[in-house]
């Protein structure tokens, strides 16, 4: 078997370090010919040590370069990592960028890549139909990486040709899950972080805990299956065992069960159409005992409403509400704003910036530079 070349842009992640951990075991399948970070120079140096890339990137240029590292070709600036990504021209990309700052790169993949591993899913949220219609166009699939996708993608090959009746994202409830109300408006940044179940970047661990994640996964998933909002459900599930599920006609729901360990997502989408093995701990079902589930709280997470709502309204309102939201995330994760502020900015925005059609990648950026214009200007 000859290697597949594959980019791991956001390789310093926690999405691109796993990813790496699956590429290390199968060196007769991957070869890793791009890996790109933002700032995290000696950890990058670090990774193009051990996996000799043929072009690597940094968005902040480092005050000098190993001699150890300059065998590949590098490239530094606030475009770093399409210019890496071209030159290298690999045959996968794993797009594992945090935010809509990896929008461009998902859209350049599209232009050299055979496949695109999609674990940005603020690109697709921003990008949506603008990217899906060009990954068509272009003939390149786009493989889920987040875990819900990748369950329900899993599930979608018993599909046979029949229809599905609804998809349902099962939904950790974060680390906030069984806070009182009054109490999660001053959590802390530490308080937020302890998430139960998965060890993650910090943006999409604070977005667990306000639940704007799922309401984000939610249109990540109208995307990339091309399902309405209303046959999209949300189930809370504490485990995060059961990945996500897809429910027939017929009324059978199949679901795709695992301990929870974002290397199976991310290796199924890397080995795809072939299933990885790593060291993956086994399902004990038995010694678990159960598997709970519930309806979600919109009280305490108005955030998947507004997210929903976005979605409905459809145009630049997820654009707006992905713009508020990483201007607010940010800001509470530098203690500037209470973690309450999150939600209360997001929902302000989506009232306040107008939402308008979306035809080009350059009115996403536009309506992404209102939202965070008006959420920085509330913060
Ligand atoms: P992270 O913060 O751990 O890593 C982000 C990576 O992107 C880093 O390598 C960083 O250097 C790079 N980066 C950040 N800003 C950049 C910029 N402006 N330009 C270029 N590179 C930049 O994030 P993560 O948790 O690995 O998440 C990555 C993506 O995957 C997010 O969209 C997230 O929602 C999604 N995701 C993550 C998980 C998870 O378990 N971590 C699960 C599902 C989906
Ligand atoms: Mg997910």
């Amino acid at each position: 078997m000859q290697a597949r070349t594959i980019a791991i842009l956001g390789a310093t992640g926690s999405i691109g370090t796993q990813a790496l951990d699956i590429a290390g075991r199968y060196p007769e399948r991957f070869r890793v010919s791009c890996l790109t970070a933002a700032s995290s120079a000696e950890k990058l140096f670090e990774l193009v040590r051990r996996f000799r890339p043929d072009t690597a990137a940094l968005n902040t240029e480092p005050d000098r370069l190993p001699e150890d590292v300059r065998f590949c070709q590098w490239f530094f600036g606030p475009d770093a990592t399409v210019r890496a990504l071209l030159a290298a021209k690999p045959r996968d990309a794993l797009c594992a960028i945090v935010g809509i700052a990896g929008l461009d790169a998902v859209w350049h993949a599209l232009d050299v890549c055979e496949r695109v591993l999609l674990a940005n899913k603020e690109a697709l949220v921003t990008g949506g139909s603008l990217v899906t219609a060009k990954a068509a166009r272009m003939g390149v699939p786009l493989l889920p990486v987040d875990s819900e996708h990748s369950a329900i993608f899993q599930c979608l090959q018993a599909r046979q040709g029949n229809p599905v009746k609804k998809l349902w994202l099962t939904c950790s409830g974060g680390a906030l899950r069984s806070w009182k109300k009054q109490d999660m408006y001053a959590a802390t940044v530490r308080d937020v972080l302890a998430h139960p179940t998965w060890r993650m970047g910090g943006k999409i661990t604070v977005d667990c805990a306000t639940m704007v994640n799922k309401g984000l996964e939610v249109i990540e998933a109208r995307h990339l299956f091309d399902m309405p909002a209303e046959k999209i459900g949300v189930v809370i599930h504490p485990q995060s065992v059961v990945h996500s599920m897809v429910e027939f006609e017929d009324g059978a729901v199949l679901a795709q069960l695992g301990m929870p360990d974002m290397r199976g997502p991310i290796g199924y989408a890397m080995g795809f159409p072939d299933r990885l093995p790593y060291d993956a701990t086994p399902l004990d079902l038995a010694a678990l005992g159960h598997l709970d589930f519930a309806a979600p709280d919109h009280d305490r997470f108005p955030c998947l409403k507004l997210a929903v709502g976005a979605l409905k309204r459809g145009g630049s309102a997820p654009v707006i509400l992905n713009g508020a939201n990483e201007v607010a995330v940010a800001a509470f994760l530098r203690e500037r704003i209470p973690f309450g502020r999150i939600p209360e900015i997001i929902d302000a925005a989506l009232q306040s910036v107008p939402a308008g059609p979306v035809a080009s990648i350059a009115d996403v950026y536009a309506a992404d530079r209102a939202a965070r214009e008006y959420a920085r200007a509330r913060l």
